[in-house]
């Protein structure tokens, strides 16, 4: 079994690959992002360790372009015990497990060999409404055969409705799954990004997949022409 470890933190990953070692998993240690991807792509790992705050490439950015490049072996991250980041957003992109630090060794080595265990990865779901697909892996997001460009904001607002097709969705709701609960801002901003999202998915091929529920908030649909 090999194992590609990316961590910065030296001394822990060291001691990290010892362990494995010592539990007979060939390991391979990374120091930053940027190495970290190039052996993830190269190398012929049965599962991979990857922390998230990492310099060059953070883990998240490191995990989405594996699975962009077709890389599927299993994505155990790393966490912080009370980072910015959360369970959601590591397997959103593509993750498969994770862990918050610090963690004790021996779940370390239990999850990693069922990690293995399980096998294969599937892709993770693209998600679809009519033509309009969003790929949550590789962050892609396309109308038909083009592709679309969204900029982060704009694909976290489009996500969180694709994921309630065919229901209504508050402005409230989309300010808490986007921003945050205790974000200053009001719920103009959410009708601001609505409407990006309107001129980049919608207007420019005729259709009307966003529909205002008046009142309430916005619901998408999959046809909208
Ligand atoms: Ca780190």
């Amino acid at each position: 079994m090999r194992v590609l470890l990316v961590e910065d933190e030296r001394t822990l990953a060291r001691t990290i690959a010892r362990g494995l070692q010592a539990e007979g998993m060939l390991t391979d240690v990374a120091h930053d992002g940027l190495v970290g991807l190039e052996r993830a792509l190269d190398g012929d790992y049965d599962v991979v360790v990857l922390d998230i705050m990492l310099p060059g490439r953070n883990g998240y950015d490191v995990c989405r372009s594996m699975r962009a490049a077709e890389a599927w072996a299993p994505v155990l991250m790393l966490t912080a015990k009370d980072g910015e980041y959360d369970e959601v957003d590591a397997f959103d992109l593509g993750a498969d497990d994770y862990l918050t630090k610090p963690f004790s060794f021996p779940v370390l080595v239990a999850r990693l060999r069922a990690l293995v265990r399980r096998g294969g990865i599937a892709r993770p779901t693209v998600l679809r409404a009519g033509d309009l697909a969003l790929d949550p892996a590789t962050r892609e997001v396309s109308r038909g055969d083009e592709q679309i460009d969204l900029t982060a904001r704009e694909f976290a607002v489009l996500h969180h409705l694709m994921r309630h097709r065919g229901m209504v969705v508050s402005k409230l709701d989309l300010l808490q799954a986007v921003w945050d609960l205790h974000h200053e801002g009001s719920e103009n901003v959410v009708e601001v990004y609505v409407g990006y999202l309107r001129r980049k998915v919608d207007v420019p091929f005729g259709r009307q997949s966003i529909q205002t529920v008046r009142g309430s908030g916005y619901r998408l649909v999959g046809d909208g022409r």
